[in-house]
Protein backbone atom coordinates (compact mmCIF):
# COMPACT_ATOMS: atom_id res chain seq x y z
CA UNK A 1 0.00 0.00 0.00
CA UNK A 2 1.03 3.78 -0.65
CA UNK A 3 1.19 6.15 2.06
CA UNK A 4 -1.92 7.60 1.10
CA UNK A 5 -3.57 4.64 0.60
CA UNK A 6 -2.82 3.51 4.45
CA UNK A 7 -3.63 6.89 4.91
CA UNK A 8 -7.29 6.78 3.86
CA UNK A 9 -7.92 3.38 5.69
CA UNK A 10 -6.77 4.98 9.38
CA UNK A 11 -6.54 8.50 9.11
CA UNK A 12 -9.55 11.51 10.06
CA UNK A 13 -8.16 15.19 8.69
CA UNK A 14 -8.85 18.48 10.29
CA UNK A 15 -11.63 20.15 7.96
CA UNK A 16 -12.51 17.41 5.31
CA UNK A 17 -15.22 15.88 4.54
CA UNK A 18 -13.73 12.78 3.15
CA UNK A 19 -16.65 11.25 1.19
CA UNK A 20 -15.54 13.81 -1.58
CA UNK A 21 -12.29 15.96 -0.64
CA UNK A 22 -9.22 14.51 -3.20
CA UNK A 23 -6.68 12.14 -1.26
CA UNK A 24 -3.93 13.93 0.44
CA UNK A 25 -0.46 14.77 -0.51
CA UNK A 26 2.20 12.40 1.43
CA UNK A 27 5.05 14.65 2.59
CA UNK A 28 8.30 13.23 2.86
CA UNK A 29 10.72 15.86 3.84
CA UNK A 30 11.01 19.18 3.56
CA UNK A 31 14.21 22.16 3.17
CA UNK A 32 13.83 25.93 3.74
CA UNK A 33 10.49 27.27 1.63
CA UNK A 34 10.32 23.61 -0.17
CA UNK A 35 8.62 20.40 0.67
CA UNK A 36 9.01 17.24 -1.09
CA UNK A 37 6.24 14.57 -1.74
CA UNK A 38 6.37 10.58 -2.34
CA UNK A 39 6.78 10.76 -5.54
CA UNK A 40 9.71 13.34 -5.02
CA UNK A 41 7.50 16.10 -6.37
CA UNK A 42 8.96 19.59 -5.40
CA UNK A 43 6.72 22.22 -3.83
CA UNK A 44 6.88 25.69 -2.70
CA UNK A 45 5.06 26.20 0.75
CA UNK A 46 3.55 29.34 0.06
CA UNK A 47 1.16 29.86 3.46
CA UNK A 48 3.96 28.89 5.59
CA UNK A 49 2.15 25.54 6.27
CA UNK A 50 -1.24 27.20 8.31
CA UNK A 51 1.05 30.21 9.01
CA UNK A 52 3.36 28.44 11.47
CA UNK A 53 6.70 28.19 9.62
CA UNK A 54 9.00 31.49 9.09
CA UNK A 55 12.18 30.19 9.22
CA UNK A 56 12.32 27.61 6.80
CA UNK A 57 11.28 23.66 7.36
CA UNK A 58 13.93 21.41 9.13
CA UNK A 59 15.70 24.23 10.43
CA UNK A 60 19.10 23.58 11.99
CA UNK A 61 19.33 26.11 14.18
CA UNK A 62 15.70 25.27 16.29
CA UNK A 63 16.60 21.30 15.85
CA UNK A 64 19.60 21.73 17.66
CA UNK A 65 18.23 23.87 20.52
CA UNK A 66 15.17 20.95 20.81
CA UNK A 67 17.93 18.43 20.26
CA UNK A 68 20.15 19.96 23.45
CA UNK A 69 16.78 20.61 25.43
CA UNK A 70 15.41 17.04 24.64
CA UNK A 71 19.28 15.21 26.06
CA UNK A 72 18.69 18.21 29.21
CA UNK A 73 15.51 18.31 30.68
CA UNK A 74 12.73 17.11 27.85
CA UNK A 75 9.98 17.44 30.34
CA UNK A 76 8.81 18.22 33.78
CA UNK A 77 5.10 19.07 35.28
CA UNK A 78 4.71 22.57 35.63
CA UNK A 79 2.23 22.23 38.86
CA UNK A 80 4.99 22.98 41.50
CA UNK A 81 8.20 22.81 39.40
CA UNK A 82 9.32 25.37 37.11
CA UNK A 83 12.93 25.76 35.16
CA UNK A 84 15.36 27.89 33.79
CA UNK A 85 13.27 27.37 29.75
CA UNK A 86 10.27 28.67 30.79
CA UNK A 87 11.78 31.16 32.75
CA UNK A 88 13.95 32.83 29.85
CA UNK A 89 11.16 32.65 27.18
CA UNK A 90 8.83 34.91 29.94
CA UNK A 91 12.24 37.10 30.20
CA UNK A 92 12.29 37.04 26.07
CA UNK A 93 8.85 38.11 25.68
CA UNK A 94 9.07 40.81 28.40
CA UNK A 95 11.85 42.74 26.14
CA UNK A 96 9.14 42.40 23.16
CA UNK A 97 5.64 42.92 23.86
CA UNK A 98 3.69 45.57 24.35
CA UNK A 99 5.10 47.20 27.87
CA UNK A 100 2.37 46.72 29.50
CA UNK A 101 2.05 42.53 29.65
CA UNK A 102 3.77 41.23 32.80
CA UNK A 103 2.57 37.40 33.22
CA UNK A 104 2.59 34.73 30.77
CA UNK A 105 0.66 31.06 31.01
CA UNK A 106 1.33 28.35 28.85
CA UNK A 107 -0.38 26.17 26.54
CA UNK A 108 -0.63 23.92 23.97
CA UNK A 109 -2.39 25.75 20.52
CA UNK A 110 -3.87 28.29 19.53
CA UNK A 111 -7.13 27.73 20.59
CA UNK A 112 -6.02 27.00 23.92
CA UNK A 113 -4.24 30.83 24.23
CA UNK A 114 -7.66 31.97 23.56
CA UNK A 115 -9.75 29.43 25.59
CA UNK A 116 -7.31 30.39 28.20
CA UNK A 117 -8.32 34.38 27.75
CA UNK A 118 -11.73 34.17 27.36
CA UNK A 119 -11.83 32.06 30.79
CA UNK A 120 -9.49 34.84 32.39
CA UNK A 121 -11.93 37.77 31.18
CA UNK A 122 -15.12 35.52 32.59
CA UNK A 123 -13.66 35.04 36.24
CA UNK A 124 -12.04 38.53 36.65
CA UNK A 125 -15.08 39.81 37.04
CA UNK A 126 -16.54 37.26 39.14
CA UNK A 127 -13.78 36.92 41.43
CA UNK A 128 -14.81 40.79 41.82
CA UNK A 129 -18.20 40.39 42.20
CA UNK A 130 -19.42 41.67 39.12
CA UNK A 131 -21.87 40.41 36.54
CA UNK A 132 -20.30 40.45 33.06
CA UNK A 133 -20.77 37.56 31.12
CA UNK A 134 -20.61 38.78 27.10
CA UNK A 135 -17.68 38.77 25.24
CA UNK A 136 -17.46 41.14 22.11
CA UNK A 137 -16.11 39.74 18.95
CA UNK A 138 -15.73 40.30 15.36
CA UNK A 139 -17.69 39.21 12.42
CA UNK A 140 -16.08 36.25 10.40
CA UNK A 141 -13.72 36.24 13.37
CA UNK A 142 -11.64 33.43 13.51
CA UNK A 143 -10.27 32.02 17.25
CA UNK A 144 -9.67 28.35 17.22
CA UNK A 145 -11.72 25.22 17.54
CA UNK A 146 -12.28 24.86 21.09
CA UNK A 147 -15.72 25.36 22.60
CA UNK A 148 -15.31 29.12 23.94
CA UNK A 149 -12.68 29.94 21.18
CA UNK A 150 -15.54 28.42 18.51
CA UNK A 151 -17.99 30.47 20.15
CA UNK A 152 -15.93 33.82 19.76
CA UNK A 153 -15.24 32.62 15.74
CA UNK A 154 -17.96 33.45 13.47
CA UNK A 155 -17.01 31.99 10.29
CA UNK A 156 -20.83 29.72 10.63
CA UNK A 157 -19.63 26.50 8.91
CA UNK A 158 -17.01 25.96 11.30
CA UNK A 159 -19.60 26.17 14.34
CA UNK A 160 -22.83 25.63 13.07
CA UNK A 161 -23.73 22.11 14.33
CA UNK A 162 -23.48 23.62 18.10
CA UNK A 163 -25.43 27.27 18.01
CA UNK A 164 -27.30 27.17 21.30
CA UNK A 165 -24.38 25.73 23.25
CA UNK A 166 -22.17 28.63 23.09
CA UNK A 167 -20.96 31.53 26.14
CA UNK A 168 -22.59 35.17 25.16
CA UNK A 169 -20.40 36.26 22.51
CA UNK A 170 -22.18 39.51 20.61
CA UNK A 171 -20.42 40.44 17.00
CA UNK A 172 -19.66 43.67 15.75
CA UNK A 173 -18.32 44.62 12.38
CA UNK A 174 -14.75 45.02 11.85
CA UNK A 175 -13.77 48.43 11.01
CA UNK A 176 -12.86 48.56 7.48
CA UNK A 177 -12.03 51.64 5.47
CA UNK A 178 -15.05 53.51 5.38
CA UNK A 179 -16.86 51.33 8.27
CA UNK A 180 -15.06 52.65 10.77
CA UNK A 181 -18.42 54.57 12.38
CA UNK A 182 -20.58 51.91 12.00
CA UNK A 183 -18.11 49.73 14.18
CA UNK A 184 -17.44 52.07 16.88
CA UNK A 185 -21.30 52.51 17.10
CA UNK A 186 -21.74 48.89 17.20
CA UNK A 187 -19.45 48.78 20.09
CA UNK A 188 -20.95 51.14 22.13
CA UNK A 189 -24.28 49.96 21.96
CA UNK A 190 -23.15 46.21 22.92
CA UNK A 191 -21.35 47.58 25.60
CA UNK A 192 -24.35 49.87 26.86
CA UNK A 193 -27.07 47.04 26.36
CA UNK A 194 -24.94 43.73 27.52
CA UNK A 195 -22.67 43.13 30.84
CA UNK A 196 -19.43 42.60 28.87
CA UNK A 197 -16.76 41.21 30.15
CA UNK A 198 -14.23 41.22 27.17
CA UNK A 199 -13.79 42.02 23.44
CA UNK A 200 -11.31 39.83 21.71
CA UNK A 201 -9.92 40.73 18.09
CA UNK A 202 -7.29 39.60 15.42
CA UNK A 203 -5.34 42.28 15.62
CA UNK A 204 -5.30 44.46 11.90
CA UNK A 205 -5.38 41.37 9.48
CA UNK A 206 -8.18 38.34 10.15
CA UNK A 207 -6.42 35.36 9.00
CA UNK A 208 -9.34 33.20 8.45
CA UNK A 209 -11.82 35.23 6.85
CA UNK A 210 -9.47 36.02 3.54
CA UNK A 211 -6.32 37.96 5.12
CA UNK A 212 -9.21 41.12 5.86
CA UNK A 213 -7.09 44.11 6.94
CA UNK A 214 -8.11 47.29 8.75
CA UNK A 215 -5.96 50.48 10.39
CA UNK A 216 -4.31 50.27 13.46
CA UNK A 217 -6.16 53.86 14.45
CA UNK A 218 -9.82 52.33 14.47
CA UNK A 219 -8.16 49.35 16.57
CA UNK A 220 -7.00 52.03 19.12
CA UNK A 221 -10.59 53.60 18.77
CA UNK A 222 -11.78 50.52 19.96
CA UNK A 223 -9.70 49.47 22.84
CA UNK A 224 -10.59 53.26 23.71
CA UNK A 225 -14.14 52.81 23.68
CA UNK A 226 -13.51 49.43 25.85
CA UNK A 227 -11.22 51.41 28.43
CA UNK A 228 -13.67 53.26 29.08
CA UNK A 229 -16.33 50.69 29.94
CA UNK A 230 -13.61 48.84 32.41
CA UNK A 231 -14.07 45.61 29.12
CA UNK A 232 -11.08 43.71 28.98
CA UNK A 233 -9.54 43.54 25.04
CA UNK A 234 -7.64 40.52 24.27
CA UNK A 235 -5.70 40.52 20.88
CA UNK A 236 -5.58 37.40 19.40
CA UNK A 237 -2.29 37.23 17.84
CA UNK A 238 -2.13 33.57 17.05
CA UNK A 239 -1.65 34.49 13.19
CA UNK A 240 -0.06 37.75 13.41
CA UNK A 241 2.76 37.31 15.75
CA UNK A 242 6.30 37.52 15.50
CA UNK A 243 6.87 39.41 12.10
CA UNK A 244 3.97 38.52 9.90
CA UNK A 245 2.80 41.96 9.61
CA UNK A 246 6.01 43.65 9.31
CA UNK A 247 6.56 44.54 13.26
CA UNK A 248 7.13 41.69 16.01
CA UNK A 249 3.56 42.14 16.59
CA UNK A 250 0.37 43.80 15.16
CA UNK A 251 -0.08 45.45 18.13
CA UNK A 252 3.20 47.01 17.48
CA UNK A 253 1.01 49.13 15.69
CA UNK A 254 -1.70 50.12 17.82
CA UNK A 255 -1.39 53.79 20.44
CA UNK A 256 -3.89 51.45 22.76
CA UNK A 257 -2.70 48.17 25.03
CA UNK A 258 -4.42 44.89 25.58
CA UNK A 259 -4.83 43.58 28.19
CA UNK A 260 -4.15 39.64 27.01
CA UNK A 261 -2.34 38.71 24.08
CA UNK A 262 -2.68 35.11 22.41
CA UNK A 263 0.16 33.72 21.21
CA UNK A 264 1.23 30.50 18.94
CA UNK A 265 1.71 29.13 15.43
CA UNK A 266 5.51 31.07 14.49
CA UNK A 267 6.08 31.06 18.10
CA UNK A 268 8.02 27.99 17.87
CA UNK A 269 8.82 28.19 14.10
CA UNK A 270 6.91 25.27 13.07
CA UNK A 271 8.49 22.91 15.19
CA UNK A 272 6.41 22.02 18.66
CA UNK A 273 2.84 23.00 19.17
CA UNK A 274 3.07 25.11 22.02
CA UNK A 275 1.22 28.55 22.57
CA UNK A 276 1.07 31.42 25.63
CA UNK A 277 -1.34 34.09 26.69
CA UNK A 278 0.04 36.78 28.11
CA UNK A 279 -1.76 39.27 30.63
CA UNK A 280 -1.32 42.99 32.62
CA UNK A 281 -0.06 43.15 36.27
CA UNK A 282 -3.93 43.98 36.78
CA UNK A 283 -5.46 40.78 35.63
CA UNK A 284 -3.45 38.97 37.25
CA UNK A 285 -3.85 40.29 40.51
CA UNK A 286 -8.02 39.80 39.86
CA UNK A 287 -7.07 35.74 40.85
CA UNK A 288 -4.29 36.88 43.50
CA UNK A 289 -5.89 36.23 46.83
CA UNK A 290 -6.23 33.77 50.10
CA UNK A 291 -9.01 32.68 48.73
CA UNK A 292 -7.95 29.85 46.72
CA UNK A 293 -10.98 29.59 44.84
CA UNK A 294 -9.77 32.88 43.08
CA UNK A 295 -7.15 31.17 41.71
CA UNK A 296 -6.99 30.41 37.75
CA UNK A 297 -7.76 26.78 38.12
CA UNK A 298 -6.61 25.90 34.26
CA UNK A 299 -4.09 23.72 32.76
CA UNK A 300 -2.61 21.65 30.41
CA UNK A 301 -0.59 18.33 31.14
CA UNK A 302 2.06 19.27 28.98
CA UNK A 303 2.13 23.11 30.09
CA UNK A 304 5.52 25.10 29.68
CA UNK A 305 7.14 21.68 27.84
CA UNK A 306 11.01 22.91 28.23
CA UNK A 307 11.20 21.33 24.50
CA UNK A 308 8.78 23.34 23.08
CA UNK A 309 10.33 26.51 25.26
CA UNK A 310 14.00 25.69 23.88
CA UNK A 311 12.47 26.03 20.34
CA UNK A 312 10.62 29.28 21.23
CA UNK A 313 14.01 30.98 22.27
CA UNK A 314 15.28 29.80 19.41
CA UNK A 315 12.70 30.97 17.30
CA UNK A 316 12.47 34.76 19.04
CA UNK A 317 16.69 34.79 18.41
CA UNK A 318 16.25 34.26 14.90
CA UNK A 319 13.13 36.36 14.00
CA UNK A 320 15.59 39.34 15.60
CA UNK A 321 18.42 38.67 13.72
CA UNK A 322 19.31 41.31 10.67
CA UNK A 323 19.06 38.77 8.13
CA UNK A 324 15.69 37.89 9.14
CA UNK A 325 14.22 41.75 9.84
CA UNK A 326 15.72 42.64 6.01
CA UNK A 327 13.90 39.45 5.21
CA UNK A 328 10.82 40.33 5.90
CA UNK A 329 11.52 44.03 4.61
CA UNK A 330 12.43 42.38 1.16
CA UNK A 331 9.28 40.16 1.01
CA UNK A 332 6.70 43.02 1.82
CA UNK A 333 8.51 45.19 -0.71
CA UNK A 334 8.27 42.71 -3.38
CA UNK A 335 4.63 42.02 -2.47
CA UNK A 336 4.07 46.21 -2.97
CA UNK A 337 5.54 46.03 -6.31
CA UNK A 338 3.16 42.67 -7.16
CA UNK A 339 -0.05 44.20 -5.75
CA UNK A 340 0.88 47.57 -7.98
CA UNK A 341 0.77 44.96 -11.19
CA UNK A 342 -1.60 42.82 -10.18
CA UNK A 343 -4.56 45.37 -8.89
CA UNK A 344 -5.07 46.86 -12.09
CA UNK A 345 -6.03 43.50 -13.79
CA UNK A 346 -9.74 43.21 -14.94
CA UNK A 347 -10.12 40.20 -13.01
CA UNK A 348 -9.35 41.47 -9.63
CA UNK A 349 -11.20 43.03 -7.08
CA UNK A 350 -9.09 44.54 -4.93
CA UNK A 351 -5.19 43.31 -3.86
CA UNK A 352 -3.51 44.20 0.18
CA UNK A 353 -0.56 43.70 1.73
CA UNK A 354 0.55 44.35 5.51
CA UNK A 355 3.98 42.85 6.11
CA UNK A 356 4.75 39.23 4.49
CA UNK A 357 0.83 39.19 3.84
CA UNK A 358 -0.26 39.11 0.71
CA UNK A 359 -3.93 38.74 -0.13
CA UNK A 360 -5.95 39.44 -4.13
CA UNK A 361 -9.60 38.68 -4.49
CA UNK A 362 -10.40 37.45 -7.96
CA UNK A 363 -13.88 38.43 -9.48
CA UNK A 364 -16.49 35.82 -9.23
CA UNK A 365 -19.95 35.75 -10.80
CA UNK A 366 -21.80 33.65 -7.70
CA UNK A 367 -20.79 34.71 -3.64
CA UNK A 368 -18.04 32.39 -3.45
CA UNK A 369 -18.37 30.26 -0.19
CA UNK A 370 -15.44 29.27 1.53
CA UNK A 371 -14.91 25.82 -0.04
CA UNK A 372 -16.72 26.62 -3.26
CA UNK A 373 -15.94 25.70 -6.78
CA UNK A 374 -13.57 28.63 -7.94
CA UNK A 375 -11.81 27.47 -4.45
CA UNK A 376 -11.21 24.05 -5.62
CA UNK A 377 -10.25 24.99 -8.86
CA UNK A 378 -7.14 27.51 -7.99
CA UNK A 379 -6.18 24.88 -5.09
CA UNK A 380 -5.32 22.17 -7.74
CA UNK A 381 -4.12 24.20 -10.43
CA UNK A 382 -1.66 25.53 -7.76
CA UNK A 383 -0.98 22.10 -6.29
CA UNK A 384 -0.41 20.89 -10.02
CA UNK A 385 2.13 23.84 -10.38
CA UNK A 386 4.04 22.87 -7.16
CA UNK A 387 2.51 25.83 -5.57
CA UNK A 388 0.84 25.24 -1.75
CA UNK A 389 -1.64 27.93 -1.87
CA UNK A 390 -5.10 27.70 0.50
CA UNK A 391 -7.87 30.23 -1.28
CA UNK A 392 -9.88 31.31 1.28
CA UNK A 393 -13.12 31.18 -1.58
CA UNK A 394 -11.85 34.01 -4.34
CA UNK A 395 -9.52 35.16 -1.87
CA UNK A 396 -5.59 34.23 -2.70
CA UNK A 397 -3.27 34.95 0.33
CA UNK A 398 0.49 34.23 0.44
CA UNK A 399 2.09 34.21 3.97
CA UNK A 400 5.47 32.56 2.86
CA UNK A 401 8.29 31.93 5.31
CA UNK A 402 10.59 34.81 5.62
CA UNK A 403 13.47 33.42 3.89
CA UNK A 404 11.83 32.40 1.16
CA UNK A 405 14.30 33.11 -1.80
CA UNK A 406 12.95 36.29 -4.85
CA UNK A 407 12.98 33.54 -7.73
CA UNK A 408 10.44 31.40 -5.54
CA UNK A 409 8.47 33.98 -4.51
CA UNK A 410 8.33 35.01 -8.00
CA UNK A 411 6.91 31.32 -9.16
CA UNK A 412 4.53 32.04 -6.51
CA UNK A 413 3.72 35.09 -7.92
CA UNK A 414 3.88 34.17 -11.74
CA UNK A 415 1.43 31.01 -10.58
CA UNK A 416 -1.08 33.36 -9.28
CA UNK A 417 -1.24 35.29 -12.31
CA UNK A 418 -1.81 31.91 -14.38
CA UNK A 419 -4.17 31.31 -12.14
CA UNK A 420 -6.50 34.26 -12.51
CA UNK A 421 -6.16 33.70 -16.10
CA UNK A 422 -7.27 30.37 -15.84
CA UNK A 423 -10.05 31.15 -14.13
C1 LIG B 1 -4.97 29.47 13.88
C2 LIG B 1 -5.61 30.46 14.76
C3 LIG B 1 -6.15 30.09 16.01
C4 LIG B 1 -6.24 28.66 16.45
O1 LIG B 1 -4.97 28.09 16.62
P1 LIG B 1 -4.83 26.49 16.66
O2 LIG B 1 -3.40 26.27 16.98
O3 LIG B 1 -5.21 26.03 15.28
O4 LIG B 1 -5.75 25.97 17.68
C5 LIG B 1 -6.66 31.07 16.82
N1 LIG B 1 -6.63 32.36 16.44
C6 LIG B 1 -6.13 32.76 15.26
C7 LIG B 1 -6.12 34.20 14.91
C8 LIG B 1 -5.60 31.82 14.37
O5 LIG B 1 -5.12 32.21 13.20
Amino acid sequence: MTLTEKDSQYLWHPYTQHKTSQTPIAITRGKGALLWDENNKEYIDAIASWWVNPFGHSNTIIADAIYKQLTTLEHVLFGGFTHEPAIQVAEKLMEILPKNQQKIFFSDNGSTAVEVAIKVALQYFFNKNEKRTTIIAFENAFHGDTFAAMAASGISFYTQAFQGMFIDVVRIPVPVKGQEEVSFKALKAVIESHNCAGFIFEPLVQGAAGMVMYEPEALATLIGICKENKVLTIADEVMTGFGKTGKTFAMDYVAEQPDMICLSKALTGGTIPMAITTFTQDVFDAFYDDDINKALFHGHTFTANPTGCAAALASIDLLQTEEMQNNIQRIHERHLSFQQKIEKHPKVVTARTLGVIFAVEIKSDAAESYYGSMRTKLYNFFIDKGVILRPVGNIVYILPPYIMTDEQLQKVYTTIEEAIEMV
